[in-house]
């Protein structure tokens, strides 16, 4: 088996309502959230390699970019050290995000009404499959050293230059040219087996924030989660594809502007939630972190507001909030998650959801749903009634749990979770 890259940019997540507002004759519409991953999954090669996929997914917004990480908790001191890379040696690019101001979406991407949308956010069929960049470091000259893809091309290059401490500092991206960045916060997971590099750019476009994850890839000894079902659920990689957290999740509500909604945060995450306290199988606490660490930190998973930023990319749709989660095919888990609920959104006059749904939806992809777009074929109804769904449910309903208790068995359920050798 080989380790195919799964460039699932997945527009995720618009949540839509089509709105008739009578004052004109535009039918408004609404997305929810967006999520951008690159995601390393485990398919048969046979899928032909698609040119495009070295482009970052793109974020497009209104409003300066480092606005997503201001008052953040930000840790500039690099982890990577000249005796300490070969543990570095074996990670391979799982997340790749670009954020950058624009203003103007272009025509081909305008999405029209509920039908674009769904297709737009649907888990299936806009995958593409490339091979996995294997990333490893490269001494250059004596003080720089080159971080970069040693089995396929098209992917940046990162370069580090060393200090008089011996700490290597990122200091340019290369691709199709060279660009100096500057690092805003490195993370890595305490098992040592996931880290992220955020940092800033800026090019003829305007300024960039860019992410970058890298998840390490096991060795053949090391024990895959599987989680078989046999319903049709929507996961967040599709319906085959169930893969949820192994660990117990712990959600922070993150930043001043979350807490003072932290009664709708909580009632948003604990309506997941049974009567003895867990989300099915999985146990999962809520913590509060007035200063949380960027959006890009592996160890917080957080659920953050944004007061005034803009997600909309084109005027009669509203972006109620973002979904990020961060997956290591290898092992078939999730590795991280963060949420960015969108206040202002919910504010625009055509927006009639309630921040606790929005919420409720945004923890459900953190969880590892994706969306419930089932329809009637004959009806064109929708199937299930679904938070997950765009047909404005408002709450958890019996099919979300459902496919909760598949990706998070309990002792009772008859989808027992196995570990594999693969
Ligand atoms: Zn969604």
């Amino acid at each position: 088996m080989s380790f195919l890259l799964d460039l699932i940019v997945d527009f995720d997540y618009y949540r839509l309502e089509i709105v008739v507002v009578v004052s004109c004759c535009v039918d408004i519409s609404m997305k929810l959230l967006n999520i951008f991953v690159l995601i390393l999954a485990t398919i048969s090669c046979k899928q032909k390699q698609n040119k495009d996929t070295s482009q970052p997914v793109e974020f497009f917004i209104h409003g300066d970019p480092l606005e997503l990480v201001e008052n953040t908790d930000q840790n500039r001191t690099s982890p990577f050290q000249e005796n300490n890379l070969p543990s570095f040696a074996s990670f391979a690019l799982s997340g790749f995000i670009e954020i950058k101001q624009k203003s103007v979406v272009s025509a081909e991407n305008r999405i029209n009404g509920q039908a674009e949308l769904e297709k737009a956010n649907s888990s299936s069929g806009r995958t593409r499959f490339i091979e996995a960049p294997q990333y490893a470091f490269a001494k250059a000259t004596e003080t720089t050293y080159h971080y970069r893809a040693s089995n396929v091309t098209g992917y940046p290059t990162l370069s580090f230059v060393k200090d008089s401490k011996g700490h290597l500092n990122l200091k340019t991206i290369a691709s199709t040219q060279t660009s100096p960045v500057e690092p805003l916060h490195y993370s890595v997971s305490e098992d040592g087996f996931t880290f992220s590099i955020l940092f800033t750019s800026e090019d003829s476009q305007g300024k960039k924030l860019t992410a970058m994850f890298f998840t390490k890839n096991f060795d053949q000894n090391h024990r895959r989660m599987k989680r078989t079902t046999s319903e049709n659920f929507a996961f967040f990689l599709g319906r085959d594809k169930a893969i949820g957290w192994r660990q117990p999740l712990e959600v922070s509500i993150c930043g001043k502007e979350a807490l003072a909604q932290e009664r709708d945060v909580r009632e948003a995450i604990n309506s997941w939630a049974t009567s003895e306290g867990k989300i099915s199988g999985l146990d999962y606490s809520i913590a509060v972190d007035e200063t949380p660490r960027p959006f890009s930190d592996i160890n917080q998973k957080c659920i953050q507001m944004i007061d005034q930023y803009r997600m909309e990319d084109q005027e009669n749709l509203a972006e109620l909030g973002s979904a990020l989660v961060i997956i290591n095919q290898f092992s078939q888990e999730i590795v991280s998650s963060h949420s960015f609920i969108f206040l202002a959104a919910h504010k625009r006059s055509f927006v009639k959801t309630s921040l606790v749904s929005t919420i409720t939806h945004e923890f459900g992809h953190m969880l590892g749903l994706g969306h419930e777009f089932s329809r009637d074929p004959e009806t064109n109804e929708s199937l299930y009634d679904s938070i997950m769904g765009y047909s404005g449910i408002d709450q958890v309903k019996q099919r979300d749990r459902e496919a909760i208790a598949a990706l998070y068995p309990t002792a009772n359920n008859t989808n027992p979770l196995t570990f594999i050798n693969e």
